[in-house]
C-alpha cells in the first residue's frame, strides 16, 4: 500500500459525528484521549482491543462504546472498518498503527494514526475551546509537546468569556444585519462593540449591558468613556495580571506613574496615548486633584482611560481618591488589583511575610513623613514581636524609622532588610538589623523605590540554590 504524499487534512472541527460510527483501534492511554473527544462529539464508537484501561472499561460498561475484544488482526479490521466514518489507529505500536492506516486507506475510510501524520489522511490538532469558538494547533506531528505548550499559551490569551461573547454575537447577528444593511457599517458596529465595553460586558456575562451598548452603537451614539484603575505590579512585567494586559491592549489613553518600569509600558497598545502624570517625592508632576480631573475629562470625551499604577491601586496608591472623583462625576470605572510591592519584593527576595514560628501578623505602613517632617505612626502597635512590618516609602525616613521602633521596644539586633527596585533585573537586597540598616542603606546608596521589611522573617530568608 503506498503512503499518501500530500499533508493530511485537519480533523474537520465542525464535522457532525452525531451517532456516526467511528472505529478506535487500541484500548490504552493513547486511545482514551481520542475516545473522550469522540464521546464529546457523540459518535457511535467501537473499540478493537484485547484489554481496556479503566476509563474505557467504564464507558464500555455504561454502553457508551462497543468493545470488540480481539487482536487487531487483518480479519478483525477488515470486518470492522467498512461503514466507519473515521478510524483512529491509537495503539502504542507505531508499526501496527501504520498497518491499520494502510488497510483503512485501502478501503477509502479516513484514518488518523495518532501522532504520526505520514500514514494518516487526517490529524487531530490540539484545541482551545470556548463555547462556539475553537482554535486548533498542530505541528503536523513534528513536535506534539511543542503543540501542547503553544496550546497552553493560547489558553492563557483567550479570555474565559469568549464563548459567551460569541453566543451573544450569534444571538444579535440577524437584527444587527437588519438594522445595518450596509456591510461596511455593520462591520464597524461590531468592531466598536468588540473594542469597547460591550464585549467586556458580554464576556463577564452581563448580557443586558452588552445589549444596551450594542443598541447605542447601532443608533450611532458614541460609546461613553470609562476609566480602568489598574495595578501593574512592582515592576517585572511577568507579574501583570491577564486582565491588566488585556486592558493595556484596549485602552485609548494610559495615564501612568513614576513607579512604572518602561518594560511595562512596552506592552501598551501602540496607538494609545501615553500620559505621564507620575509623582515623585517633592516633585509632583501633576497634583492629585488634577489627575482626578484629567481622568474625568478624558472619560467624558468618550475615551477608555487606563490609569496604570505601580503595585496595587488600593495599597498606598490613592486609588480610593481617584474613584471617589469618578463616582462624583458618574464616570463608569473598574478596579483591577495588582501584586503589591510587599508581595513582589518579599517573594523575589526570598523573605516570607508570615512564618508559623515567628510572625503571625504582617502590617503595611507608610514611612512618608508629614509636611513638618514628623513620622506620625502607630509605634506601639508596630513594635511587637510576632509581627512583620513592611514599610513603603521609607528610604528617606529610614534612620528615624529604625530609631523609633527601637525606642518603642524592639531590640537593636532585630532583623531588618531593604529591597531596592524589587522584582526588577537590578533588584538589590540588603539585610541587617534595626541598628545597622540605616548606615548600610546609606553606604550602598539605596534609592527609591525601596521597601523595608522588619521582623524575624528576615532571618528566614531563603535563596534558591
Ligand atoms: N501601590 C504601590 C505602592 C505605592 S507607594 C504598591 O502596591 O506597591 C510607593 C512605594 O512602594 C515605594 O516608595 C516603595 O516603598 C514601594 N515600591 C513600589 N514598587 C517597588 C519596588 N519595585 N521595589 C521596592 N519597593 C517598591
Amino acid at each position: 500500500m503506498t503512503q499518501p504524499s500530500s499533508d493530511p487534512a485537519w480533523f474537520p472541527l465542525s464535522l457532525r459525528l452525531d451517532d456516526a460510527p467511528v472505529l478506535v483501534v487500541g484500548g490504552g492511554d493513547i486511545a482514551v484521549n481520542k475516545t473522550r473527544l469522540l464521546l464529546a462529539h457523540r459518535a457511535r464508537i467501537s473499540v478493537i482491543a484485547t484489554w481496556l484501561v479503566a476509563d474505557m472499561q467504564r464507558w464500555a460498561e455504561e454502553g457508551r462504546l462497543a468493545h470488540i475484544a480481539a487482536q487487531a488482526s487483518d480479519d478483525t479490521l477488515r470486518a470492522a472498518i467498512p461503514g466507519s466514518r473515521l478510524v483512529y489507529a491509537a495503539t502504542d505500536d507505531r508499526a501496527l498503527n501504520r498497518h491499520v492506516a494502510a488497510i483503512a486507506r485501502g478501503m477509502n475510510v479516513p484514518v488518523c494514526a495518532v501522532d504520526d501524520p505520514q500514514p494518516s489522511t487526517f490529524i487531530t490538532p490540539a484545541q482551545v475551546h470556548r463555547g462556539a469558538v475553537r482554535i486548533a494547533i498542530s505541528t503536523g506531528g513534528a513536535a506534539p509537546v511543542l503543540a501542547r505548550r503553544l496550546r497552553a499559551q493560547v489558553e492563557a490569551m483567550i479570555p474565559d468569556g469568549t464563548g459567551a461573547l460569541a453566543d451573544f454575537m450569534r444571538a444579535r447577528r440577524q437584527d444587527v444585519g437588519a438594522a445595518c444593511p450596509d456591510i461596511g457599517r455593520r462591520r464597524r458596529v461590531w468592531e466598536s462593540f468588540l473594542d469597547g465595553a460591550g464585549a467586556q460586558a458580554a464576556r463577564a456575562g452581563d448580557m443586558a449591558r452588552a445589549g444596551r451598548i450594542l443598541d447605542d452603537l447601532i443608533a450611532g451614539k458614541a460609546p461613553g468613556g470609562e476609566v480602568w484603575l489598574v495595578g501593574a505590579g512592582p515592576g517585572d512585567p511577568d507579574l501583570l495580571t491577564l486582565r491588566a494586559l488585556r486592558l493595556m491592549q484596549d485602552a485609548d489613553a494610559v495615564l501612568y506613574d513614576q513607579l512604572l518600569s518602561p518594560d511595562l509600558l512596552d506592552r501598551v497598545r501602540r496607538d494609545a496615548e501615553l500620559v505621564f502624570v507620575g509623582k515623585q517625592r517633592d516633585r509632583h508632576t501633576m497634583p492629585q486633584a488634577d489627575i482626578n480631573a484629567e481622568l474625568v475629562r478624558r472619560a467624558r470625551l468618550g475615551q477608555r482611560v487606563l490609569r496604570l499604577k505601580g503595585g496595587d491601586p488600593f495599597v498606598f496608591g490613592r486609588g480610593g481618591e481617584e474613584i471617589e472623583a469618578l463616582m462624583a462625576a458618574r464616570v463608569p470605572f473598574q478596579v483591577v488589583p495588582g501584586i503589591t510591592a510587599a508581595n513582589g519584593c518579599a517573594a523575589y527576595a526570598g523573605i516570607p511575610l508570615t512564618h508559623r514560628d515567628c510572625a503571625q501578623s504582617c502590617m503595611f505602613v507608610t514611612g512618608h513623613a508629614r509636611a513638618d517632617g514628623v513620622l506620625d505612626l502607630p509605634w506601639d502597635s508596630m513594635a511587637r514581636p510576632g509581627q512583620t512590618i513592611v514599610i513603603y516609602m521609607g528610604v528617606t525616613s529610614l534612620p528615624a524609622l529604625c530609631a523609633g521602633l527601637t525606642r518603642h521596644g524592639l531590640p537593636g539586633d532585630w532583623p531588618a532588610a531593604i529591597i531596592e527596585r524589587g522584582t526588577r533585573p537590578d533588584q538589590r537586597v540588603l539585610t541587617g538589623t534595626l541598628a545597622t540598616l540605616p548606615a548600610l542603606a546609606r553606604d550602598n546608596g539605596v534609592g527609591s523605590p525601596a521597601l523595608v521589611i522588619v521582623g524575624q522573617v528576615v532571618s528566614h530568608r531563603v535563596i534558591s540554590p
